[in-house]
């Protein structure tokens, strides 16, 4: 249904309700008005219920249902009209509609059972409930089997306070119930009054004359406007009636019920019936407040294990921690183990905080077995918050419990069909044996020893020292000044600098173009190289904002040298794979060149932590479009990650770059790692280059593998713009002519043994 809709009929559902209400009070008011108003209100309630299932369409046969009962208790006030009292067919007809009510709750108890969960509480509720439904159940046999006379004002009086007590005990213990709901409620216990004060006066129903009539109108009159506001198709859904407060709401709920024993000794007394024995309902009340003791407890304790434990995980909270802190210490002291997931932000944005909750339930399994292993009952788990997790274990025990703890998380985590990594990050804090240490001290210490152990890259445990406070601050400044740095408000915190490293073609040593890598030129600590900040750049959730500095300055700088009539080479630029994940940044990379009027295929990209991008990932997308207007994509460090054959296939990548580590390899004759990603990118039809090439012998048993191209020291370090362009791009030339072949690199051409060279990929 559209909200337009939606919003029509609940305009609709207002202005009725003003209207009826209008209607029951002209009725209260012009006593000659009352047979008509009846009859109204009866045949439009019914009316409203069949036009709003039409409408609405709910599931089930709630209200289909809704609508017999209220047909037959119109039919039975209708006959009253007509006789001036109450027959014995009215009241048969009206019964016949209290049974259909009774359908009805069964009805939905019946859709409900399925969603509950039973708890401790749940039980005793339901125990609280049922002795008093059986209260009343058995009053009302006994007032049949010894009634004398007509019992049946007392019958319904008798079930109508124990339904109208359990009816408030159950808009107490829900929360947000929808309008059609209380409409509902508001109808049904307007019933029951209508009920008890005929019972009251000794009918079954409101005679012609009596104002009591105008109850009648309004509760049917409610009954319609519940079925047509838009949310009656929720009124008798499953979910409404799961959905409760906290436990002390719950236990608020339970007061109706206490006071249903003493309203069912006093309608008994009033109406002079004979029920049960007297002492039968003191009893019964004293059971019933027993029980609800019981409940409350439940409800105390409950909420006493909510203060103290973390809702998801069910470990101890801060608070749980400082109690298990503020327990006598074992001889030795005890540590305090701070870990921290890496990259857990990622897991969440990546795939959902359902499957980032379901990786918390995992790792705090291992961490609670891990560190039972070693350190028996003495060490307590908690935890602090997002993906913080503390242990406290005696000092004797603490760096094995870490060492556990590492190995615990080093598996993959297998969630639904995903096999996540995640690595922690540890910071041990010990405390002083001289005595104990506050608790928020402990944490901080603890805190600053993980940011060490994360700044070293991670998976691994670091002991806490005070010199590493100086370092925390130190980084504490560079990641403000980071901030400001890629915000644009770059003053007094230096500039960003792009250097560019020759890529080249490994036989002849000719420079094929050049990968753009960032400098941060910082007016304190000097030229810092990636590894100094890009750790801070990623916490700071800044990568993207980098990635897009550095592809401006680097098409800007492509414009400049054509503007320059130099020799036009590409340049490689690395994503990080929060950029991959913009889908707007095929986008902006394609504007961007043609602002600069630069053409595409001098652009590469690098993508790297391609083991990242999930399946749904717009990254493909961005790339097949970009590489559609001739922009090619390179596999940046492969050999380090784990790198899937699917990535090949999902993503249109023309080159491979081994990574420096697999390259160190090859001149100890271990070239089979490089010649078997060679018959794979033969195989694929694309490129291979050789990454952090230091050697003549690492060059030349590459060209002799059938490496095509490489990049590394040995032909050049990444120089910074104004020597890139004199050293490989040519002079300066006014008028754009012929240009002669890129310069030599790194000594004389090597002759290739071999080279299978494939053909290239698009
Ligand atoms: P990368 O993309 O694998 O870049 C190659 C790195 O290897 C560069 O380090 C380069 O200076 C270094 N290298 C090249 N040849 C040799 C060699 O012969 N020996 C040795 N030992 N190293 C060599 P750099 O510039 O420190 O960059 C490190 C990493 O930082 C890069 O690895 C890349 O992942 C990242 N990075 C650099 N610039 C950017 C950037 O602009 N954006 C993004 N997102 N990441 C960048
Ligand atoms: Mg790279
Ligand atoms: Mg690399």
């Amino acid at each position: 249904m559209t909200s337009h809709r939606a919003a029509r009929s609940a305009r609709l559902t207002w202005s009725l309700l003003a209207g009826v209400l209008l209607a029951a009070g002209a009725v209260l008011v012009v006593p000659g008005w009352r047979p008509a108003a009846v009859v109204a209100t009866s045949a439009g309630s019914v009316l409203l219920v069949v036009a709003g299932a039409v409408l609405h369409r709910p599931r089930g046969a709630a209200w289909w249902l809704v609508a017999v009962m209220l047909a037959l208790w119109g039919s039975g006030a209708l006959l009253v009209q007509v006789h001036g009292h109450a027959t014995a067919a009215a009241n048969a007809t009206v019964s016949a509609g209290q049974a259909v009510a009774a359908g009805i709750v069964v009805h939905v108890a019946r859709r409900r059972a399925g969603d509950r969960e039973p708890s401790p509480g749940g039980r005793l509720d339901l125990l609280v409930t049922v002795a008093v439904l059986a209260l009343a159940g058995a009053q009302v046999l006994a007032a049949l089997l010894n009634g004398r006379g007509d019992v049946s004002g007392v019958v319904v009086a008798t079930v109508d306070v124990a339904v109208l007590a359990v009816l408030l005990r159950f808009t107490a213990s829900r929360r947000a119930l929808p309008v059609s709901s209380w409409l509902l409620l508001v109808a049904a216990a307007l019933t029951i009054a209508y009920d008890l004060s005929c019972a009251l006066h000794g009918h079954r129903l409101a005679l012609p004359d009596e104002p009591l009539q105008s109850l009648g109108v309004l509760s049917l009159g409610l009954f319609g406007l519940a079925a047509v506001h838009p949310t009656m198709t929720s009124a008798f859904e499953a979910r409404t009636f799961t959905r409760r407060r906290s436990p002390s709401a719950a236990l608020l709920g339970l007061l109706p019920l206490v006071a249903v024993p003493a309203a069912l000794w006093w309608v008994a007394r009033t109406r002079g019936a004979p029920g049960l024995p007297d002492w039968t309902i003191p009893v019964t009340g004293a059971i019933v407040a027993a029980l609800c003791l019981l409940r409350a407890r439940a409800a105390l304790r409950a909420s006493e294990h909510l203060a103290e434990h973390d809702p998801l995980t069910d470990l101890a909270n801060r608070r749980g921690l400082a109690r298990a802190h503020g327990e006598r210490a074992p001889a030795g002291g005890r540590s305090l183990l701070l870990l921290d997931l890496d990259d857990f932000k990622q897991v969440n944005d990546t795939h959902g905080h359902d499957v980032g909750d379901a990786l918390l339930l995992q790792v705090r399994d291992r961490l609670v077995a891990a560190t039972r292993e070693v350190a028996g009952a003495a060490g307590a788990v908690a935890r602090l918050g997002g993906d913080e997790f503390t242990v406290l274990v005696p000092t004797a025990c603490a760096a094995a419990v870490a060492d556990h703890l590492l190995r615990a998380l080093a598996a993959p985590v297998p969630v639904e069909d995903l096999r996540l990594r995640t690595g922690a990050s540890v910071g041990i804090a010990h405390e002083e044996t001289s005595g104990p240490v506050p608790l928020a001290e402990l944490i901080t210490r603890a805190d600053v020893a993980m940011y060490a152990a994360k700044s070293g890259g991670g998976s691994r445990a670091v002991s806490y020292h005070p010199a590493m406070r100086e370092e925390v601050a130190r980084r504490y400044t560079l990641s403000g000044q980071l901030r400001r740095l890629l915000s644009g408000r770059a003053a007094g915190v230096g500039h960003l600098e792009v250097h560019y490293q020759p890529l080249v073609d490994l036989a002849s040593g000719r420079a094929t173009g050049a990968e753009a890598l960032v400098r941060w030129f910082h007016p304190e600590h000097g030229l810092l190289a990636p590894a100094d900040f890009l750790a801070l750049v990623r916490s700071n959730d800044l990568d993207a904002q980098l990635d897009t500095a550095v592809l401006e300055g680097v098409v800007q700088q492509l414009a400049r040298w054509r503007d320059q009539g130099r020799r036009a080479l590409p340049v490689a630029v690395n994503l990080t794979r929060t950029s991959l994940d913009d889908p707007d940044l095929a986008g902006r990379v394609l504007t961007l060149l043609a602002a600069a009027d630069v053409p595409a295929h001098l652009l590469h990209l690098e993508i790297t932590e391609h083991e990242q991008l999930p399946l749904d990932s717009p990254a493909a997308r961005t790339l097949t479009r970009l590489h559609a207007a001739g922009v090619e994509v390179h596999l940046d460090d492969y050999g380090t990650g784990y790198t899937a054959l699917d990535y090949l296939r999902r993503f249109p990548v023309q080159v491979i770059k081994v990574d420096r580590s697999v390259v160190v390899g090859v001149v100890e004759g271990d070239g089979q790692l490089v010649a078997g990603v060679l018959a794979m990118a033969g195989a694929l039809g694309l490129r291979v280059l050789a990454e952090g090439i230091e050697t003549p012998e690492q060059r030349a048993r590459l060209v002799e593998l059938g490496v095509q191209q490489g990049q590394g020291y040995l032909f050049s370090r990444p120089l910074p713009a104004a020597a890139y362009a004199d050293r490989v791009l040519g002079p300066v030339r006014p008028r754009r002519e012929d240009p002669t072949p890129p310069p030599v690199l790194g000594g004389a051409a090597v002759r290739p043994v071999s080279s299978p060279a494939p053909s290239p990929r698009g």
